[in-house]
């Protein structure tokens, strides 16, 4: 799924349009991040159960 999600400038709303539906303000693209703060934990859940796992099977 690729929603390209824009942003106003001036009330900070989302709006799939160039125009802001509540402000009427202009809208723009966020820059993607590099990483996303959710894959970084799902790493951390990942070698936690990876731990416990080790941890079980001894
Ligand atoms: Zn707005």
């Amino acid at each position: 799924m690729d929603v390209n999600l824009s942003r106003c400038m001036s009330c900070s709303a989302y709006s799939l349009r160039n125009e802001c539906p509540k402000c009427g303000g202009r809208t723009m693209t966020p820059h993607p991040p590099r990483f996303s703060p959710e894959d970084r934990y799902g790493k951390y859940r990942r070698r936690l159960k990876k731990m416990v796992e080790e941890e079980a099977t001894e």
